[in-house]
């Protein structure tokens, strides 16, 4: 690893040098160059700061803004970083690395993550305090790393942690996109989106790396040629050609034991301009071609869970799938002379679809590159990928038309017509040639305009295909993968979502850790199974008191980040109930703002009734494109509006929406949360893993049996989770029923109240039909079942009110929730996936 983050990256010219084929030649040493120490820790610190800030950054502690200062705190961090590579570790090759390709990682800020990691917390607080400087300022002034949409994003993300925590030898492999997610604002409650611009002062994290520049190429056209055996080859002429350029950000895991290498890949334009066309004249005309070029790593897609994808997004998939691709398998040529044994060495993860082009990729390096035999690059690729699958809706399956993937990628296009042909000839074999049947197994969906199936073609190229939760894995044996799971039923395997305990609690609830630690010891810092010490103290009234009190300083540190972003004042003491997350409809943020809606109209009915105080906070982005997740948006922020300023509900319930949610958002709300909103229709959430981070931080969780929340509350235990509504099975059965919606409206008079008074415009009195389309979908179509989980929702909430009131069982509750959640670490899922799917040593 310590040559990869020093950037010696393994290339072709190398091939000359290697040694026998599994004997990996020694790499040269590495010493860091001597620095100035005092033996005072903080003040090297402080000087290292200092200088960086001099020399690197150019200013005086007198000109220096926050973001100055974070520049040259990072960049100072960094070389400890790669100090940390030399310490306790020998340089020699790993025996086996696992390649993340993922075409998102939402990171967030990293250096918390840097310092925590190195045990530099303290010292860098006392460093830039001797300077005058705020670690807090400083770390506010990171822009956060937003090359992510959401959860899978996000996994990614915990994965790299984890990995390198593990000393799983690992490299991510992802896009450097310019511009990460939207920033989102609400201009009168209707989300805009404005361009995020993450790198406009540069990232002190990377290390850029031109040596390592591959050529991708688009469209085109295939020759063959026949070589001396009678054996056909063919060859690919692409029309354009694209360089891929490597970025590297180190990942140092937990006490800086390991560090890994997550490589992103820039789009640039093979000539900056062409100079006949400028001195012709044509300035605009001679810089058109590279901004083409160049748009492939410009902007994050926005979406999520949804819709079908532009050509621009298969140019970016294809982009940095081949790049990584070409750079790991140049590294194992250089290190390991022959490509027959990469699945020996190389574990390739591709996360969701989106790399599923690895599949042909990967067998045309082989077959043409390589001169490989087709059956041997088969063998090669199918040992060597494995693919984990994030969603079973049907609109978020990704597909491409055949057309555009022949004029784009027509090589690619004829290896996967030929896997698909044996695939099928095999299935004639078995005598399974039922025309059904094949139709159902086929790379091509011939049913809507000729489609190649990409999670069909990842599933056929994988050694292993895993889901993300219990629930999800057997939905994917029993629904979309139905078929393929029959003709090798032990491809699927099931990998339960984790979450990295270093940013999602020691980072981000210092005081629950320091209580934790207080109580259980050190040791829980490095095994969260030490978590469960905390359980023995779950009904001891000292430690509630304690634990209470933490919640308490979070909530009310909370409540100034709302008044901040929103001008909402809310009462720490309330309730504090969250449902933070993209916004879908799936997840059903509707149903809570009903919820909501009905509760308003109950206290408006009954004012002196003794109500439990509540403050609802939502948080979310809907894809700029999603028209109906953006009105529901707008239904909260109407729904808070009115509210918020009725006398009659004198604070007793707030609505805030706050915007633009992000990760560094997230570290914010979680440890003030008591309540956890997971309350997705059954089978449809793959896993979530905000659940995880939130029941991590002690607050309850309101959920359905969806995704992990089963899995939460077997650990949990029952007692201490609120769960309602139809289960998967349920939800199948009801979904099929005639009128299921008109049906259940018909019979809550609740749930109809409130559906009335939207309709008629109680939010909306200067626009009656707003949120007609909302409730038209409700009365009428009603996909998710809100209608049908309505009443018992109602029910389940207004338990957690009485339980809100009976404070030691809520705390004991609470305490339960942080002590059970150990197995919600990353660090377990990451262990599991080397076991089982990469068989790679850890530590
Ligand atoms: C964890 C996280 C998510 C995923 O949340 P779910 O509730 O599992 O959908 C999305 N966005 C951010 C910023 C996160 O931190």
């Amino acid at each position: 690893m310590l040559n990869e983050i020093l950037g010696a990256t393994a290339r072709s010219e190398d091939i000359g040098t290697r040694t026998a084929a599994g004997d990996a030649p020694a790499r040269p040493g590495w010493t860091a160059p001597a620095k100035p120490a005092s033996g005072d820790p903080v003040a090297d610190l402080r000087e290292a700061i200092l200088a960086k800030l001099a020399y690197a950054i150019g200013k005086t502690p007198e000109t220096a803004r926050e973001r100055d200062w974070f520049a040259a705190t990072a960049l100072a961090l960094r070389d400890r970083i790669v100090d940390a590579c030399m310490d306790g570790r020998s340089t020699s090759i790993p025996n086996k690395r696992v390649y993340y390709l993922s075409l998102e990682f939402l990171i967030g800020r990293l250096l918390s993550d840097a310092m925590n990691n190195l045990g530099l917390v303290d010292t860098t607080r006392r460093a830039l305090r001797d300077l005058g400087i705020e670690l807090g300022d400083v770390e506010a002034a990171e822009p956060d790393a937003a090359l992510g949409n959401g959860g899978l994003g996000r996994l990614a993300a915990c994965f790299m942690e984890s990995m390198a925590s593990l000393s799983i030898p690992a490299i991510g492999y992802g896009i450097r996109y310019d511009h990460g997610l939207f920033k989102q604002s609400l201009e009168d409650g209707w989300q805009k989106e404005a361009p995020e611009t993450w790198l406009a002062e540069g990232n002190p994290w990377e290390f850029v790396r031109p040596e390592a520049t591959y050529t991708i190429g688009f469209g085109g056209h295939v020759t063959m040629s026949a070589i001396s055996d009678g054996v056909i080859r063919r060859h690919w002429h692409p029309a354009e050609t694209v360089r891929a350029v490597a970025h590297d950000v180190p990942v140092v895991g937990w006490r800086g034991k390991h560090v890994n290498t997550l490589r992103l890949w820039k789009a640039e334009a093979n000539s900056p301009l062409e100079l006949a066309q400028f001195n012709g004249g044509d300035h605009v005309g001679a810089v058109a071609a590279r901004s083409k070029v160049e748009a492939i790593s410009r902007v994050l897609y926005p979406s999520d869970s949804s819709e079908s994808g532009q050509e621009l997004r298969l140019r970016q998939e294809y982009f940095f799938t081949s790049a990584s691709l070409q750079d790991l398998v140049s590294r194992h040529v250089a290190e390991r002379g022959d490509l027959r044994s990469l699945p020996d060495h190389a574990a390739i993860q591709l996360n969701d679809t989106h790399p599923a082009i690895a599949v042909p990729e990967l067998m045309r390096i082989l077959l043409e590159d390589h001169g490989l035999a087709w059956e041997d690059a088969w063998h090669i690729t199918t040992h060597t990928l494995s693919y984990t699958n994030h969603t079973l809706l049907p609109e978020a399956l990704e597909t491409w038309p055949v057309e555009l993937m022949e004029r784009l990628l027509p090589r690619h296009m004829q290896i996967i017509y030929l896997i698909n042909w044996m695939h099928l000839e095999e299935q004639g074999r078995h005598g399974r040639a039922d025309a059904a049947q094949l139709a159902s197994v086929s790379l091509i969906d011939e049913a809507n305009g000729k489609r190649v199936r990409m999670g069909h073609l990842a599933f056929l190229g994988a050694r292993r295909v895993n889901g993300v939760s219990a629930l999800h894995t057997d939905l994917m044996r029993s629904t979309v993968f139905k078929d393929l799971h029959a003709l090798d039923t032990d491809k699927i395997v099931n990998k339960t979502n984790g979450i990295t305990f270093r940013r999602w609690f020691h980072n981000c609830n210092p005081e629950l850790t320091k209580l934790a630690v207080e109580v259980v010891g050190e040791r829980v810092l490095d095994d969260p199974e030490a978590l469960l010490g905390l359980a023995d103290y779950a009904a001891d009234s000292a430690f509630q008191a304690r634990y209470a009190a933490m919640r308490t300083s979070r909530k009310e540190a909370l409540a100034k980040v709302v008044a901040e972003n929103s001008g909402i004042v809310v009462d720490p003491s309330a309730l504090f109930d969250t449902q933070i997350k993209r916004i879908h409809e799936y997840k059903r943020q509707l149903l809570n703002v009903i919820e909501t809606v009905a509760l308003y109209q109950a206290i408006k009915a009954e004012p002196h009734k003794d109500w439990t105080p509540r403050v609802k906070i939502f948080g979310g982005k809907a894809a700029p494109s999603y028209v109906q997740a953006k009105l529901i948006i707008k239904l909260a922020c109407d729904v808070a509006k009115l509210v918020n300023s009725d006398p009659d509900i004198a604070g007793r319930l707030k609505v805030v929406f706050l915007p633009n949610y992000r990760v560094s958002l997230a570290e914010a709300i979680i440890p003030g949360s008591d309540l956890s909103e997971q309350i997705s229709t059954a089978g449809m959430e793959a896993s979530g893993t905000g659940n995880m981070k939130l029941a991590l931080n002690g607050a309850l969780t309101v959920g359905t049996l969806d995704g992990a929340n089963i899995e939460i509350r077997d650990h949990v235990g029952a007692d201490n989770i609120f769960i309602f509504g139809l289960d998967a099975a349920g939800v199948q059965k009801r979904a099929a029923e005639p009128d299921y919606a008109a049906r259940a409206i018909a019979a809550s008079p609740r749930l109809s109240a409130a559906l009335d008074f939207i309709e008629a415009g109680g939010f909306s009195p200067e626009e009656r039909g707003r949120f007609q389309p909302i409730v038209d979908d409700l009365r009428h179509n009603d996909r998710y079942l809100l209608t049908v989980d309505f009443d018992d929702y109602w029910r389940v909430q207004r338990e957690i009110d009485a339980a809100w009131i009976d404070k030691a069982s809520w705390w004991k509750k609470a305490i339960l929730n942080t002590a059970r959640m150990a197995w919600f670490s990353s660090d377990r899922s990451m262990r599991e996936y080397a076991d089982d799917i990469w068989r790679v040593k850890v530590g």
